[in-house]
């Protein structure tokens, strides 16, 4: 057993509770986090993960914090079909482009008995026109604009959707890429571009302030290149994380897509000159994607951590006792603390306390704690009760390391210990990042940069390199066959510097990020 790693004396190299380590296999030890940490699990639906509770609860905490956001910057949610009539995706030509080769396709709408048992699609039940199982909502969200938007009166339409939606993914992981994924997405309508491209910036602003502010991981914010962008979009921004092994991950996209989908939905107002005009929309997203993030930006060899605004329990108290006369003394003690605990408030809303009365062996609940992320572990026995004290742990210090405290302190400091642990992981993950980014000037370092250093290790590259560019799709799609790098985003704080583009020499306005990414 991992868990009484610290009782084997014997026990030559360090244990931990995940194995591989994350400098071991860094891609095996995402996937025994989720697993030790009882997140999700893989669906007898190939693509598709069944996501536990203790991984939902996390999902709902990301959702009742963004929805807020959301709803304080104008927007209100509403609802659209899962189902999209293939004629309406055909309308955006780039868009179909981009959608078209992943779509799960309904054609028919009733089985019948097979010829050798089993059901089959009843032939006389075949649609007319067959359906797309929305892999974005940009086109069917168009046709109720259309109908919604009259005058400019109508305009700002500002609506957002949580949905489930399908890609068909050939390589999927857990929360990274599934088949069929959760997210939200905001569509708003604007009379003009003005309105419309301040909307894309402040969608995006929103999703860079929960990522630092609630997730702990810091982005970087800026558009994409033209390759990079959604499909139909006229500019996509995107906000950018480095994970532990060095790569990016995009956490949240927010699009300004011009005309092109009110053109092709016909969402048209009267302006105040009675002129007819089309509508200027835009559309922003996160998903289930974040999760993943959070796993890889901050968990370790003993499994998840988790940043406190997130977690689905802030403690958790853990009777310690051998019999009835134990538990006599304990439960009463703990009962008590937990009543205080859950009526004191941290960042705005109460503490969530878990008690953990299982009976099983207290180690083996200890652990289960520890690589479920739990942001910090109360101990108590007969003892602690007797003298008014608890041992308490962090998740953020080494799992021995346990102090005993009185009651009333633990109580007076649990929310100020929980934003200085907050506070910790945005600032560690800060430093993790600066200190992998590197302004590189010339193609061979650039190379370099994202060679890995060993056969043993082909995780293990550079990071994140600020390198000039000429804006050549040509020199972009170079090192993305060669290297498997791609330009992440042209950073808002990248300021104007003469330079020679990384690739091929020629002249570059400014630096942007090139990095290799999920
Ligand atoms: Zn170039």
């Amino acid at each position: 057993m991992k868990a009484d790693a610290g009782k084997n004396k014997q026990a030559a190299a360090p244990k931990t509770a995940v194995t591989p380590t994350r400098s071991e296999d860094y891609a095996e030890w995402y996937q025994q986090v989720i697993r030790v940490a009882d997140l999700a699990e893989a669906s007898a639906v190939r693509g598709c993960m069944v996501i536990k509770p203790w991984g939902y609860a996390i999902w709902e905490n990301i959702q009742r914090e963004l929805d807020a956001m959301f709803k304080a910057t104008g927007h209100k949610n509403a609802y659209f079909p899962l189902l999209i009539p293939k004629s309406f995706l055909e309308k955006e030509a780039e868009h179909v482009e981009g959608f078209a080769k992943e779509c799960a396709v309904v054609t028919h709408h009733r089985l019948v008995a097979g010829p050798n048992g089993g059901l089959i699609p009843d032939p006389d039940a075949k649609l007319e026109e067959a359906y797309i199982i929305r892999p974005t909502s940009e086109t069917i969200i168009g046709a109720s604009f259309a109908s919604w938007v009259q005058s400019y009166r109508d305009l700002p339409l500002l609506i957002n959707q949580w949905a489930n939606v399908v890609r068909w993914e050939l390589r999927t992981r857990m929360f990274l890429r599934t088949t069929e994924f959760l997210w939200q997405e905001g569509h708003t309508a604007h009379a003009t571009r003005e309105e419309a491209e301040e909307e894309t910036r402040r969608m995006l602003d929103v999703y860079a302030t929960f990522a630092e502010q609630f997730m702990a991981v810091p982005v970087i914010k800026g558009p994409k290149t033209a390759s990079e962008r959604f499909p139909g979009a006229v500019d996509t921004y995107a906000i950018e994380a480095m994970m532990q092994d060095r790569k990016a991950l995009q956490a949240g996209t927010s699009h300004f897509l011009g005309q092109n989908f009110a053109k092709a939905s016909g969402i048209k107002f009267n302006t105040k000159n009675e002129t007819e005009e089309f509508a200027w929309t835009t559309s922003w997203g996160v998903s289930t994607r974040l999760v993943g993030g959070l796993i890889m930006t901050h968990s370790d060899d003993d499994g998840l951590v988790l940043p406190p605004r997130l977690a689905p329990a802030h403690v958790v108290i853990i009777p310690v006792f051998r019999d009835d006369e134990g538990r006599a003394k304990v439960m009463p003690y703990i009962e008590a603390l937990a009543k205080e605990l859950r009526a004191t408030r941290y960042a705005d809303r109460p503490l969530e306390v878990e008690v953990d009365a299982r009976d099983i062996r207290g180690g083996d609940k200890q652990w289960e704690w520890v690589k479920k992320g739990c942001p910090i572990r109360l101990e108590i026995g007969p003892r602690d009760a007797d003298g008014g004290v608890v041992t308490m742990a962090r998740r953020d210090r080494p799992v021995k390391d346990k102090v005993v405290v009185p009651r009333a302190e633990i109580v007076a400091t649990l929310p100020t210990i929980l934003t200085e642990m907050q506070d910790g992981m945005f600032e560690r993950a800060r430093a993790f990042r600066d200190e992998h980014t590197h302004r590189i000037d010339t193609r061979a370092a650039f190379d370099a940069f994202f060679t890995p250093k060993s056969a043993e290790r082909p995780e293990i590259h550079g990071g994140f390199a600020m390198a000039p560019w000429c804006g050549s799709a040509t020199c972009e799609g170079e090192v993305k066959d060669r290297l498997k790098v791609t330009i992440r985003c042209v950073p808002f704080d990248s300021e104007r510097e003469d330079g020679a583009c990384v690739v091929c020499g020629s002249p570059s306005p400014r630096r942007v990020l090139f990095a290799k990414s999920y």
